[in-house]
């Protein structure tokens, strides 16, 4: 995957997640996300493939006008989800080669790792001088 597609991902990424921000509970019908984006639904569900992964959302089947379809709804309330916009995974050149299973891991991200403790008000764990910044490092080393 090119650096242009990975930057289309993301930015479609940073999109559905405003999407649902706006549409809150009721979610959105995945062609009608499509539709929204201006995006072909090969290319969107990649990207909603990965989100899923990483649960920022969740997908369920629904009888729409006689059609099986998926709706999709955001994993946290709206007014959560909103505060997620910013997260570095939707401006990493390196999102397209993460996964748990890989050396570029989101167990692993110190960007990652930061972030999510800025957003709980926490101080980063990845100084090593906490139990979870031990669970974090022995992480880290049993992934080199
Ligand atoms: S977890 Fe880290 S490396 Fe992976 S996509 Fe997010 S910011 Fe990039």
């Amino acid at each position: 995957m090119g650096c242009n597609d990975t930057r289309k991902n993301n930015s479609i990424e940073q999109a559905t997640i405003r999407v649902l921000a706006e549409k809150g509970e009721e979610g959105i019908l995945q062609p009608e996300l499509w539709r929204k984006l201006r995006v072909e639904s090969k290319q969107g569900l990649r990207v909603l493939q990965k989100m899923e992964k990483r649960c920022f959302i969740r997908r369920e089947k629904e009888l729409h006008d006689g059609r099986w379809v998926y709706r999709i709804y955001p994993k946290r309330l709206p007014q959560q989800i909103t505060s997620i916009v910013d997260c570095p995974c939707f401006m990493c050149e390196e999102s397209s080669r993460c996964d748990e299973t890989c050396v570029t891991s989101p167990i692993s991200c110190k960007k990652l790792t930061e972030w999510l403790m800025n957003l709980a008000g926490q101080p980063d764990v990845t100084s090593e001088t906490t139990p979870q910044a031990k669970t974090h490092a022995s992480k880290k080393k049993k992934l080199k």
